[in-house]
């Protein structure tokens, strides 16, 4: 395979539409690219035949609009190019309207009540900054054409209006900061995204025979096999063929559709992995994040395997996450987050990093709250996952340097890296990086880039990115607002970095953010700690958050109420799925084996008693009681469960009801697990329902 031919192949990239659009269109399209404004419709036209004739060269029969509306992942409605035969032939068009704007039905999507308010009707509309793509599966080949989804009344119903709203501010509010160390070519600034995505794989018969993987993506019984994670033997570890070959298919249909995955390795838990692509710009990252994890899963079937993107499919060992890259560069290519070789004398670096380090700390409950997903509640603060307390880590350098400014109001000097001695004379000498790593961290600064490691492996990155941009906008706008006022910029932008760090450095933390003391410290420092999403939720509609997205454009208040109450929705709907799954395999999987388990038992004892009045059959007698033992305590168990779930779902109240799922049904379907659990430890295997825990990690 040649790379090199095969990427973007299927994409209507700046080079193929030079081929496909005549040139005036062709300048037209890349001056909207470049500066903004709209198509005309003669252009439109234009461009829409020239994709459709390109598309249908690929084998493509069908466009759709694609979007990402509020469920999480993406929606598309497929039409056919077809239209009407003329004089009795076949003629296929796409016109400039129908590439520019859609009119799916809104009222099957999530919109948080913004409907009632407002016409059930909404509207994609063709977002020319993401390249439209052609995906090829089952049912033919499509041109996808990336869009928003807004409302009649132009409210975002969609993940990506905002986030496209959000690189407008920072776009903005940054050239203010640049203008005044001088900057004066710079005209655009981007955030870049680099999305790392984890994944499990699991063996597709073993998955079909799991209801809860397939209800809810996720394990509510099972086990802990005799080996799990313990020996750190997995991660980087050689990589099974099966899986081999599945990763291999996996990168050619990415690149295909001019995705850049690059890295693939072995993650901590057994068959757990990596896919890590080259970063982008954030919106064309967050879409490709999203067609990633839709090719992942798609490519696994034809493995016979499932790709599982749930934060935690197994209890006990390492969940999935998203680690989301994070920096700002300008289109004359500037690293902004790059502190050069002496960070101690860049101010604009130091008043970069002073407004992000102000912004993250303002606004770690925001922060927190865009990686809130049910499954996350799982992953946080367990197996080798970030607590669900924000914090900065900054690494020895910068640590070094925040507080020689927060001590004196100046960095006299630099931390510089040490070389690597590695004690063999064979081997090259090795710079070590100055700014180390810390994995505990859930922000950490890496180089030239910070990555935010709280995000679910099935969420979205679009929300972490609307707020990370949100956030570090209105420190910057703080920042420009006071420093465009001043007559010694020098001094005043001196003054205000050491402002900004001492009353902000209680956010700052570089050690071990697993540990137990992390908490009673963060707790001391006043930093919030959001443990569930429930608790999260809130932090979107304070008076801070609304005033945040109103001062930017981002999102009305209507609007943040409307994915609050998606959210509370969302978070009760899910554990809703997960406790109806308990209580159906409980009742019709495991109490059903465990009495035949328990019968064979007690006619064991008959038999051999009866064959043999002296044989000693403590054994079977031992086990008899406390397999039934269980057995009672999940029937209780059971019972407890169902009489949960009926309460909580009588409650009216969303967030009450959301609350509810988390404090009492979450607990009831912990105390229904545990018996089930050590039952599976006693009974025979042959007739245990599912397969174990050591069957899905261990044999794919
Ligand atoms: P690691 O797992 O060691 O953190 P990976 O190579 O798996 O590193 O992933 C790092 C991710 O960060 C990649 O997606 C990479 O493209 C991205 N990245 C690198 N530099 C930047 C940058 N300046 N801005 C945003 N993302 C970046
Ligand atoms: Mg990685």
């Amino acid at each position: 395979m040649n790379i090199a031919e095969i990427f973007g192949q299927n994409i209507f990239s700046e080079t193929v539409m030079k081929q496909w659009l005549p040139t005036k269109e062709f300048s037209e399209v890349m001056n909207v690219l470049q500066n903004g404004g709209q198509l005309s419709m003669q252009t439109a036209d234009v461009v829409a035949n020239a994709m459709k004739d390109w598309a249908v060269s690929k084998g493509a029969t069908h466009y759709t609009h694609w979007f990402q509306p509020l469920t999480g992942i993406t929606a598309e409605k497929h039409d056919s190019f077809l239209t009407p035969p003329v004089a009795g032939k076949t003629i296929l068009k796409l016109t400039g309207k129908q590439l520019i704007m859609g009119e799916p039905d809104a009222s099957s999507f999530p919109s948080g009540g913004l409907r009632s308010t407002h016409y059930a009707r909404g509207y994609t509309a063709w977002d020319m900054t993401s390249p439209a793509f052609i995906k090829e599966q089952a049912c033919g080949a499509v041109l996808c054409i990336p869009t928003v989804f807004v409302s009649f009344t132009g409210e975002a119903l969609d993940n990506k209006t905002p986030l496209l709203r959000s690189m407008e501010a920072l776009n903005e509010q940054t050239l203010r900061l640049l203008r005044l160390f001088g900057n004066t070519t710079s005209r655009k600034v981007i955030p870049s995204v680099g999305a790392e995505q984890e994944y499990f794989l699991v063996d597709r018969q073993k998955y079909l025979k799991h209801r809860d993987l397939i209800y809810t993506g996720r394990t509510l019984f099972g086990a802990k096999a005799p080996k799990g994670q313990e020996l750190d033997d997995q991660y980087f570890g050689v990589i099974r063929e099966r899986v081999g070959a599945y990763m291999k298919d996996l990168n050619e249909e990415l690149w295909k559709m001019g995705i850049t995955a690059t890295t693939q390795h072995n993650e901590v838990a057994p068959a757990q992995h990596e896919m890590a692509p080259i970063f982008s710009d954030a919106n064309v990252a967050v879409d490709q994040n999203q067609l990633a994890m839709e090719t992942m899963k798609r490519v696994a079937t034809q493995h016979d395997l499932v790709c599982l993107l749930h934060e935690k499919p197994y209890a006990g060992v390492n969940g999935s996450g998203k680690h989301n890259n994070w920096s700002i560069n300008t289109d004359d290519g500037l690293r902004l987050l790059d502190p050069g070789p002496k960070p101690n004398e860049n101010l604009q670096f130091q008043l970069i990093l002073a407004c992000i380090i102000k912004a993250v700390d303002t606004h770690a409950d925001l922060l927190r709250n865009t990686a809130a997903c049910p499954g996350n509640d799982h992953r946080l603060g367990a197996q080798e996952a970030p607590p669900a307390i924000v914090s900065i880590f900054l690494g020895d350098q910068l640590g070094d340097l925040v507080e020689q400014i927060t001590h004196s109001g100046v960095a006299a000097g630099v931390l510089q890296s040490g070389k690597l001695d590695t004690g063999v004379s064979t081997l090259p000498v090795i710079n070590k990086d100055a700014t180390d790593r810390n994995r505990t961290s859930p922000f950490a600064f890496t180089g030239n880039k910070f990555e935010f490691r709280m995000v679910g492996s099935s969420d979205s990155v679009a929300n972490a990115n609307t707020a990370l941009n949100t956030i570090v906008a209105e420190a910057f706008c703080e920042a420009a607002d006071i420093l465009e006022q001043s007559k010694d910029f020098v001094h005043d932008a001196k003054t205000l970095v050491a402002k900004y760090m001492i009353l902000h450095s209680g956010v700052i933390f570089n050690g071990n953010g697993y540990s137990d003391e992390w908490v009673a410290e963060a707790a001391r420092r006043g930093l919030p700690n959001l443990k569930s999403m429930v608790e999260a939720i809130p932090a979107l509609t304070t008076e801070k958050s609304v005033a945040l997205f109103e001062k930017f454009g981002i999102f009305t208040r209507a609007e943040l109420e409307s994915r609050e109450e998606v959210m509370y929705e969302t978070y009760a709907k899910t554990v809703h799925i997960e406790a109806q799954t308990m209580i159906h395999m409980a009742g019709k999987h495991y109490i059903p084996t465990v009495i035949q388990f328990v019968t064979g038992l007690a006619n064991s004892i008959n038999a051999v008693k009866a064959a043999c009045p002296t044989a000693d059959v403590t054994t079977q007698q031992d086990l008899l009681t406390r397999c039934s033992d269980l057995l009672a305590e999940t029937h209780e168990a059971l019972a407890d469960l169902e009489k949960a779930v009926t309460e909580t779902m009588a409650l009216e109240n969303v967030p009450e009801m959301a609350n509810a799922f988390h404090d009492r049904v979450i607990p009831a379907m912990a105390a229904l697990r545990s018996p089930v659990d050590e039952l599976e430890l006693l009974v025979d295997k042959d007739i245990w329902p599912v397969p174990t825990y050591g069957d899905l990690m261990f044999e794919v």
